[in-house]
Order: structure tokens, then C-alpha cells, then sequence
């Protein structure tokens, strides 16, 4: 059994207490992280401030060649990492694999794009420009709170992590409980890799605890959260700054506007809606269609998840437990939910507790749940209209905003929809997905505020300070 210590100041602190982390697998602890208090917080928001100057007042190329050791020593443990993950969150290990390395690259290619956000110099423009000339000079917001969700325990944090402290931030970096060992792990490395103490400070407990502390320390600059909208309002309401970005929930839909490559359509889809078990906040949530498309593409869909493996994340199951029996339960919610308002089960619908196979639901009446709340696990739900305008309308009715995707060998009719859907991103004859890394990601309504991918997270971390020079 695992057992992580957080890290404060470059301490490792076991805590008072201790909290289990559940393998979603065996459903029996799968190891143990310190379950902090707010003394313990309080010390690390401290720490992160006290280290905040000297990290700041370093070269770019010194703080670069410090994350670099640190990405050598992740990349080092890639395996370790990953099983740690198959563990506390049953993403299987190939799967998990992958997140690593696209890590380690991730960090890479932010390394790289730091040194190109150049200062900036303007001469005047307008009303009383004589003899004016302004440089500005990106600077470093100060101390922030790193919050990642469960579902990409390595990916979703040091995206945040990694462009915080280049740009000269120091950071206190709490990961979901779920994703807690993989986080602790990340606190390890930066220690062997010698990083100064206090400027990358790892927190892990209580949410009942330490939850609605961490947001609220006086010592707080910004905040990057990724995760649930319910939790995101939440820290928008009681944090100390107003400083926040928020990456939240998506209600992904795809619209199927024509039948003339239901092969590839049907691939993208399955892989968009089931990899991770629906666990992602790009997955495919919803497919829109008319009635003589649906009629062909759901046997379609259907022999593709056929062909799914339901089973143990070291096994590399296509279909793995989700994450707690709890959510399991409100996935269930759904489908039953969509079931008594009029959808047929095409597949699916048997469950062991939390591993569930993978779910298409046909017929999903507007009335369902199941037709608008994010599942966050492997059921797809067919939503059939005749009229186009009515699908784009459906997909827009959603609270959510953060990707779509359409599907068209009409190029022109693909991008006027695409350009209609209410949504930070909308993909053309490809699944929703995060990424390329370099490409700006963000959700709109309900789905969150600000923008990340490599350059933008590196300038959201950051604040420009004007000089402006008067002269003869
Ligand atoms: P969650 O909201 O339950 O938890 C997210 C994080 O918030 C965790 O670290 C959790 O411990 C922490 N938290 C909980 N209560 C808190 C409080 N009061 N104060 C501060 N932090 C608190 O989400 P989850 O179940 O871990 O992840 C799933 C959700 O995340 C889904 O809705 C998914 O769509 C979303 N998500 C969004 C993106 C994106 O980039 N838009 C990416 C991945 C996941």
C-alpha cells in the first residue's frame, strides 16, 4: 500500500491525521496521504510567500533549468506515476502512460514559450502622445492556488503548476482527494530535483476540513481551479481574491449533419464519448441527429462498443471502474431517469457495483436528465430532430459551453453551424478533446471563464507593468 506525505517548505509533512485513498478497482484503501489542517495550510500559503521573491528575482533561464530537472525526474518515473494513477483513479495504464509523457512535453513546450513572451515597448498613439514611449514587462502574479480535478491527476495540475512558477509565481497546489497520491508524487520529485523550498508546496485532506480554507488565506494572489461547476461557483462566492479561472463541467454534443463517412464518424465518436469511461470533461456527452441518420449510425455505434473491454485498469480495459460507487449511482440515475421518459437501452446498462458497461441510449427525450446534465461516465444518449436549426438550438440550450463537434463532408454547412454553437471550441469532422496543448482552451457559460493551453495559461499567470517615459 502506498503511503504520501504532503510537502511544505520542502518538508514532508505526514499530518495529524491520515486519509485513505480508494482504489475505485478493488473499492479496499489503496494508500494513505496526510490529511491536513489548517495550521498546515496556513504554513504552506506562508512559505509560498516567503519564497515568492528570490523565486521571482531569478533569471527566466535559471527558473527554467530548476522545472527542467524536476520534468527529467517525472519523466524518470513515468511508470511509477502511471500505476499510482491505475490505483487511485482506475484510468488504465496505457492511458495513463500517455498522460505522463503528454506531461512531460507539456512542460517542455511551456518552458519554450516562456522565453518568447518578449517585454513589450509601444510608442504613442492618439490624444498627448508627444514625446512619450512606454515599456511593459510581464511579472508574476505572486502566490497561487493550483485546484485539479480527479480525472488527469498529473496533466490537469502541472499545466497549471509548470507556467506558475516559470513565470515566478510560487504555488500551493492542492489535487482532488481521488488523485491525492499522484499529487503527493509531484511534490516528491520537486524536492529530489532540489527546487528552492516554499515555491511549489503540495496540500492534500479534508475537503470538510481544508476546503473552504485553502480559497480563503490572506496570502492568496490567484486561483486556477479545474473541476465540478457546483464547486467552482462555490470558491468564486467565498475567495479571498477575485483573481479566478475557472475550467468547469461540459455537456459536449455532436451533430451529425450528414451519412456520407458514418465509419469514421461512428470511431470518433465512441472514442470521444467512452475513453476514460466518460470521465473527461471534453467527452462526448450527447449525440444530435436527425431520425435517417440515427437509424444508421446507432448499429453502427453499437458494434463498436461491442467491442469495448469492460475490466481492470492494469489489464487495459477500454472501460474502467469509475470513480466511486457514488458516482456510479448518479450515472444510474440518468439512465434510469432517461428509461421512464421513453429511451431504449441499445446496449448496456448492466453494472458491478462501479464498473459499469459501456451505455447507448436512443430515443433521449428532452425531458430526460440524461439529456442535459453531465454524466461523467460511459453512457451516450441519442437526441434525434429532423431540423437542423432544432439541433443546433438543442445543443445551445445547454448550461454548458465548453466544446461541441460536427460532423459534415459539406465543408461550408459544417463551418456555418460550427459557427453558431455556443461553445469556447467547436471541432469539424473530429471528437471534442483538449488540445493541441498549444491551442487556447476554455469553456464559456456554465463550463467556466478564462482562457488555458500553453501560451495563454503562461499569460493568465501574469500581470503587465507599464513604464511609461516622457522625454524631450
Ligand atoms: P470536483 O469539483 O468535485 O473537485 C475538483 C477539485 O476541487 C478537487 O481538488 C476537490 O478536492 C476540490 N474541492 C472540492 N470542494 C472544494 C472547496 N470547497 N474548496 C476548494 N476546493 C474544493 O470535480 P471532480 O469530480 O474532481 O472532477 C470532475 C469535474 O471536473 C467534472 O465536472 C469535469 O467536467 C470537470 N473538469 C473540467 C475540466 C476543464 O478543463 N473544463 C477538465 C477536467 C474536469
Amino acid at each position: 500500500m502506498y503511503k504520501f506525505d504532503a510537502v511544505i517548505n520542502n518538508k514532508f509533512i505526514e499530518g495529524k491525521e491520515r486519509l485513505n485513498i480508494l482504489d475505485p478497482t478493488t473499492l479496499q484503501t489503496g494508500g494513505t496521504v496526510a490529511a491536513l489542517d489548517e495550521q498546515d495550510i496556513d504554513n504552506a500559503f506562508l512559505a509560498a510567500r516567503a519564497a515568492f521573491p528570490a523565486w521571482r528575482d531569478l533569471t527566466l533561464i535559471q527558473r527554467i533549468n530548476y522545472l527542467t530537472k524536476w520534468n527529467e525526474l517525472i519523466a524518470k518515473n513515468r511508470e511509477e506515476i502511471a500505476k499510482i494513477m491505475t490505483i487511485e483513479v482506475a484510468k488504465n495504464y496505457k492511458d495513463a502512460l500517455t498522460e505522463v509523457d503528454r506531461t512531460v512535453e507539456y512542460i517542455t513546450y511551456t518552458l519554450e514559450e516562456a522565453k518568447r513572451l518578449e517585454p513589450m515597448a509601444f510608442t504613442g498613439a492618439g490624444y498627448d502622445v508627444q514625446n512619450k514611449y512606454a515599456i511593459y514587462e510581464r511579472l508574476p502574479k505572486g502566490v497561487g492556488l493550483a485546484i485539479s480535478p480527479f480525472n488527469y491527476p498529473i496533466n490537469l495540475a502541472m499545466s497549471k503548476i509548470a507556467p506558475d512558477l516559470v513565470m515566478g509565481n510560487t504555488v500551493v497546489f492542492k489535487p482532488a482527494t481521488a488523485g491525492s497520491m499522484t499529487g503527493s508524487m509531484l511534490g516528491k520529485l520537486a524536492v529530489e530535483a532540489g527546487l528552492p523550498a516554499g515555491i511549489f508546496n503540495v496540500v492534500t485532506g479534508r475537503g470538510s476540513v481544508i476546503g473552504d480554507i485553502i480559497t480563503q488565506n490572506k496570502e492568496l494572489d490567484f486561483i486556477s481551479f479545474t473541476g465540478s461547476v457546483d464547486v467552482g461557483h462555490h470558491i468564486l462566492e467565498i475567495a479571498s481574491t477575485k483573481d479566478v479561472i475557472l475550467e468547469l463541467g461540459g455537456k459536449d454534443p455532436v451533430l451529425v449533419l450528414d451519412d456520407k463517412n458514418l465509419d469514421f464518424y461512428s470511431d470518433q465518436i465512441i472514442s470521444g464519448a467512452f475513453s476514460y469511461s466518460g470521465q473527461r470533461c471534453t467527452a462526448i456527452k450527447r449525440v444530435l441527429t436527425t431520425n435517417a441518420i440515427a437509424d444508421k449510425l446507432v448499429p453502427l455505434l453499437k458494434e463498436r462498443i461491442e467491442k469495448l473491454t469492460v475490466g481492470k485498469p492494469m489489464d487495459n480495459a477500454d472501460i474502467t471502474p469509475v470513480i466511486s460507487p457514488k458516482a456510479a449511482d448518479f450515472v444510474q440515475s440518468l439512465i434510469d431517469g432517461a428509461i421512464k421518459d421513453g429511451a431504449t437501452v441499445v446496449i448496456g446498462n448492466k453494472r458491478d457495483n462501479n464498473l459499469m458497461a459501456p451505455t447507448l441510449m436512443d430515443h433521449v427525450s428532452l425531458k430526460s436528465d440524461l439529456a442535459w446534465e453531465e454524466p461523467f461516465g460511459p453512457v451516450l444518449p441519442i437526441i434525434r430532430n429532423d431540423d437542423i436549426n432544432e439541433l443546433i438550438k438543442i445543443a445551445n440550450e445547454s448550461v454548458y459551453g465548453l466544446q461541441a463537434a460536427v460532423f459534415s463532408q459539406d465543408i461550408d454547412l459544417a463551418i456555418t453551424v460550427a459557427k453558431q454553437l455556443e461553445t469556447g471550441t467547436a471541432n469539424i469532422n473530429g471528437k471534442t478533446q483538449r488540445g493541441p496543448d498549444s491551442f487556447p482552451f476554455m469553456g464559456i457559460k456554465d463550463s467556466g471563464f478564462g482562457v488555458q493551453g500553453i501560451h495563454e495559461t503562461l499569460l493568465s499567470c501574469t500581470r503587465l507593468k507599464g513604464i511609461v517615459i516622457n522625454y524631450k
